[in-house]
């Protein structure tokens, strides 16, 4: 990793002036009513997550630049302080402390687009370049302090990386993932990395290898927002996507897999990925139909999923079940969710992030486990296990403090006391919809018409079946 840059030439985007008051060098305690580690309570807590709490002294952390280096009762940071100059003191009382939240499943290129793949002509790369360093800023804004891209034309997400990486502009930690993998004509075809055949394949994952990406994205099915895609069919062979698995394991990289039909569920867990995306099980009658067994190989394997639950998917299934990704089934048979949705694409704003935990918890996942699908279990599916994601000792300071207590209501991560990463703050942007709900309410069908998403795909793939079966036998 390059060293940080001389700060006059850091010009990419300037600090907020004055106001930051952890700098990320030097000592400083952090002080809340709690501290939620992101691990889960050892002793199996009606809570279902590990927190410290000292009403007579208070708790919160020691941070030794950008490391932790004590979580605990306040004295004892103080004791475990160097010797010398005193800490920085940052007392957030009424507060949660807490791992910053973690979106597994981005598209910072495109984001706040309204549609999935803008044509910006010659300045495609500089615009792609631009919005991702928008999107970085905005999911930061919200307390999102690592994210996982799965899918960015001209490897924008890789630059974006570094440039975070090296302190130029402020934004969450990043795991990239370069264009997605598809067939020719496949979905998301335009991200730009269409393969066909195994030395096609070795071909692109090695280009990936070579460009610096952290995740190797293959589109297992295909999709609903690429015109002619058929979601319930799978794309590759099994014996492709173990090709792209294989490859991106040797070269050292994580193999996320896009996934909707079940046809490409089982292919994709058959060839040994990581990672699933959406899992939505739709089949090719056109609704979401859990295969029991095959998400217990899920469970089985380790596989990280997520269901990219928007905040507007409990609204879209309260109107028409036909896709409806089994989420809380896939979590009681072991499937280990976490929280990723798509953030960037049209319609999924990043500032909607909190909304799409809470739009989880309606989905039937209990609060403690939205919570450690955003913080510590999110980041072991990213790679970043040991990194970030928990609140404990050896860890980088990626953390935020919230009003209140998320245990008892998600709507507390709306209100953001406290946004740093590694030991550094930052001062949240004033983003759109964080403060207030602008989502319908989960259960509650929206006032305004909602876009009937997947769900009208599958009806009118159902309604050419019905059609179709009309004719006369001849
Ligand atoms: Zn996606």
């Amino acid at each position: 990793m390059n060293p940080s840059p001389d700060p006059s030439t850091s010009w990419i985007t300037p600090p907020t002036p004055g106001r930051e008051r952890l700098s990320g060098t030097g000592t400083a305690i952090v002080t809340a009513d709690r501290v939620l580690t992101g691990r889960r309570d050892p002793r199996g807590g009606e809570a279902g997550l590990e927190a410290l709490t000292d009403p007579l002294h208070g708790v919160g952390i020691l941070l030794l630049d950008a490391t932790i280096a004590a979580v605990g009762p306040v004295p004892e940071l103080e004791a475990a302080a160097p010797a010398g100059a005193p800490p920085t003191r940052v007392d957030l009382p009424g507060s949660t402390l807490m791992p910053g939240l973690i979106e597994t499943h981005a598209h910072l290129a495109t984001s706040g687009t309204d549609v999935e793949y803008p044509d910006y002509g010659p300045q495609e790369i500089a615009r792609l370049s631009l919005n991702a360093a928008r999107s970085a800023r905005e999911l930061l804004s919200v307390g999102v302090t690592s994210v996982q891209s799965l899918g960015a034309r001209h490897y924008v997400d890789v630059a974006l990386r570094d440039a975070i990486a090296q302190g130029e502009l402020r934004g969450p930690r990043v795991r990239a993932s370069g264009p997605q993998i598809t067939t020719t004509g496949g979905h998301s075809w335009h991200a730009g990395s269409e393969v066909d055949g195994p030395d096609s394949i070795r071909r692109s994952v090695r280009e990936h290898h070579k460009r610096g990406v952290d995740t190797i994205k293959v589109m297992a099915t295909g999709g609903f927002t690429t015109d002619a895609s058929v979601p319930w069919n799978a794309q590759f062979t099994t014996e492709e996507i173990a090709l792209i698995a294989t490859e991106a394991h040797r070269l050292g990289h994580l193999c996320a897999a896009h996934a909707h039909g079940t046809q490409g569920i089982e292919r994709a867990v058959a060839a040994g990925v990581d990672y699933l995306a959406h899992a939505s099980f739709v089949s090719a009658r056109g609704r979401t139909e859990l295969d029991a067994a095959l998400a217990d190989r899920i469970a089985q394997a380790g596989i990280y999923v997520d269901c990219t639950i928007t905040a507007d998917i409990p609204a879209m299934v309260a109107r028409d079940d036909s896709f409806a990704p089994p989420v809380r089934a896939l979590w009681e048979r072991g499937v280990r969710i976490v929280a990723g949705h798509d953030a960037g694409i049209p319609q999924v704003a990043n500032r909607a992030y909190v909304g799409g935990l809470e739009a989880l918890e309606a989905m039937g996942l209990p609060r403690h486990e939205v919570i450690l699908a955003a913080t510590s279990r999110a980041a072991a599916a990213i790679g970043l296990a040991g990194v970030t994601g928990v609140l404990a000792p050896g860890y980088d300071a990626d953390l935020i403090a919230v009003a209140g207590d998320p245990r008892t209501d998600l709507a507390a991560l709306r209100d953001l006391r406290l946004v740093a990463t590694r030991g550094r703050e930052f001062i949240p942007d004033a983003v759109p919809g964080l403060q207030r709900r602008r989502w319908p309410a989960p259960g509650q069908d929206p006032d305004h018409a909602l876009d009937p998403g997947p769900a009208g795909i599958l009806a009118a793939h159902r309604a050419g079946v019905e059609r179709a079966a009309t004719h006369p036998d001849v």
